[in-house]
């Protein structure tokens, strides 16, 4: 490939809304273009490496079994209520309209067509176990498309499915896939962390999650360092990047389901000098309509811990008056009321702070009602906690969620750390959740029809550019892993439209490493030294080789690793397999 009959559109500054360094490099290198709210063009640059990635995943699916196909983006509606996801899904999945008024929607997943299909295609158990995979093009209208590619609306996923004839044939399959995704993330060259996941209404063990360790993770992850023991924490949604990244009020205002965090987190949130004593502590925020009615009242519970071991609450205790005078569903709890609620000494409540948001028509932050008390203080509030309608009772929240680093592992094989997470990949097992609601079913031996054994297994192809860029960059730009670079090896020759001899040694090592299937480009745009350098370097191309009309009358030429301080001289003869 030539740089000048390929796309190279490089940018010095980053727009202002790139708030995370991958989606400014991207942005940068000219490799994703924005159209609307994470909705991206995928420029050539960028395209290259989608296409790495997807090679990578499309080999080691084939391995593991599964087989490809290519279902529809656009979907009849039918298949979605047959299953009530059409109607439970909520504003995340795109419905739309043909023009007879049909209704459709835009794929954010595909197990009810592929579960169409097999109960179609897979009549006999003799056809099974069957693993359907396809890489194609999502779409989930996100409450807050960001970080690029990373959360984008549009995006590109690796789904599999895969039919059983039993559970424990189900868990094979699911076994098969987990060791794909390992073979995968490590040719990916990222450092990654599978973790236990929640499984929702499935209930089960048998739900990971790969998540790449990034600062700027949206999940938490707890992991046990001397013991294999990892999960996530659930607070995907619930916490922002932190008060440099994110205010506050917009930070709380994403939250829309009622969820809890480690007390480490809302402290540095809310910016409140909570110490290890209190574990968490409540919050609540009020759903309004655009005349400003209360619709519902969100509730965070974060229980407090510590002097106080205010997690020993039973919801039931918490019955705190009336307040007067205010609107419908709220009600106001003084600190001595929530202490004598929670059975602690009064007085004993401590530093805790609280802040509300009010948030309007579930999107948008109308204001803030910024009413930090310290429950100390007299008159301040907590805002009104209606139990088991609001919030889950505090028995069903899950221990996990409240861990703070240093608690004991759950395996009690040591101490938990917390980490920040991103997640690429996804692998569930889902029982007979689709296959009875659909009611797909093959005849087994006897001739009696069964309902599949599923489980489906997501990895998010574009995430895993931001997530790698997370991992791997400098001040000077992106490095890529070497298996999903856009380019292997920069050919740089200097003067190339000037100097005959280095246009032809130039032309020669391009064709020698094309000829030895190294992925190279030959910079041929005739640009400065500093100016084609400083582009490579951005785009994150792993190698490069600088021919010089001084370099070449010695028979040198210079090799530069992208992660290495200074070029090495080689001689031109041996370039090619130095490169290789
Ligand atoms: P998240 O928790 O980040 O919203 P998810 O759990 O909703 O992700 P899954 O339904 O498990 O996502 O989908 C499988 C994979 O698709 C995820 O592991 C992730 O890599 C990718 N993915 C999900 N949502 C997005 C998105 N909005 N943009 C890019 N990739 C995504
Ligand atoms: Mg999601
Ligand atoms: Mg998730
Ligand atoms: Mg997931």
């Amino acid at each position: 490939m030539k740089a000048s009959q390929f796309f190279i559109a490089t940018l010095k500054e980053a727009p202002a809304d790139a708030e995370v360094v991958s989606h400014q490099l991207m942005m940068r290198a000219g490799m994703i273009k924005r159209l609307g709210a994470g909705i991206y063009n995928y420029m050539p640059m960028g395209l290259r490496v989608i296409r790495k990635v997807e090679a990578i995943l499309r080999e080691e699916m084939v391995r593991a079994g599964a087989v490809e196909l290519l279902m529809p983006v656009v979907q009849p509606a039918e298949l979605w209520q047959e299953t009530g996801r059409f109607e439970k899904m909520g504003p995340e999945l795109m419905r739309v309209k043909d023009r007879h008024e049909r209704d459709f929607i835009i794929q954010p997943t595909s197990e009810e067509v592929v579960t169409d299909i097999a109960r179609q295609e897979l009549r006999s158990y003799k056809q099974l176990p069957k693993n359907f995979f396809h890489i194609q093009t999502k779409f989930r209208d996100e409450r807050r498309p960001r970080f690029g590619v990373m959360r984008g609306r549009e995006f590109t996923m690796k789904d599999a499915y895969s039919f059983d004839r039993d559970a424990e044939a189900a868990g094979r399959s699911y076994e098969q896939m987990f060791a794909a995704y390992l073979k995968i993330f490590d040719r990916l060259g990222l450092q990654y962390r599978a973790v236990a996941a929640d499984t929702g209404a499935i209930g089960g063990d048998r739900s990971h999650e790969f998540q790449v360790i990034a600062e700027t993770g949206e999940d938490a992850i707890v992991y046990c360092p001397t013991s294999d023991y990892a999960a996530n924490i659930e607070l995907a949604e619930a916490l922002p990047l932190g008060p440099e990244r994110a205010a506050p009020a917009e930070a709380l205002a994403q939250v829309a389901t009622p969820s809890t965090s480690s007390c480490a987190d809302v402290a540095a949130l809310l910016g409140l000098p909570i110490e290890r004593t209190v574990k968490s502590l409540v919050l609540a925020s009020d759903t309004l309509d655009e005349t400003g009615h209360p619709v519902k009242t969100q509730l965070w519970l974060l229980l407090v811990r510590g002097d106080h071991e205010l997690n020993e609450v039973k919801a039931g205790k918490v019955e705190l008056p009336d307040g007067s005078g205010l609107k419908a569903g709220f009600r106001f709890a003084t600190a001595a009321e929530i202490e004598a609620a929670f059975g602690s000494k009064p007085g004993s409540l401590g530093p805790v702070g609280v802040k509300g948001v009010k948030v309007v028509a579930d999107r948008t932050v109308a204001r803030m009602s910024d009413f930090v008390c310290g429950a100390n203080v007299p008159e301040a509030h907590l805002r009104g906690v209606n139990w088991g309608r609001d919030l889950p009772e505090p028995d069903a929240v899950a221990d996990l969620r409240n861990v703070v680093a240093g608690d004991p592992s759950p395996d009690g094989k040591g101490v938990l750390a917390i980490q920040r997470g991103i997640e690429v990949g996804h692998v569930f097992y889902l029982g007979t959740k689709y296959s009875k609601a659909m009611n797909a079913t093959f005849l087994d031996e006897t001739g009696k029809p069964r309902l599949f054994e599923m489980g489906c297994y997501g990895i998010g192809v574009t995430r895993i550019l931001g997530a790698a860029i997370e991992q791997n960059h400098d001040g000077r730009g992106i490095v890529w892993p070497a298996s999903i670079a856009p380019f292997q090896v920069a050919v740089c020759p200097i003067g190339y439209d000037r100097s005959e001899a280095v246009k032809a040694a130039a032309d020669a090592l391009h064709a020698e490493l094309l000829a030895a299937g190294v992925d190279a480009i030959l910079d041929d745009r005739g640009e400065r030294p500093g100016a084609m350098f400083a582009d490579w370097e951005l785009i994150g191309v792993p190698q490069r080789v600088v021919l010089s009309d001084r370099g070449l009358k010695e028979g040198q030429v210079e090799l530069q690793g992208r992660r290495e301080a200074a070029a090495t001289s080689c001689p031109v003869a041996e370039a090619a397999a130095q490169l290789r």
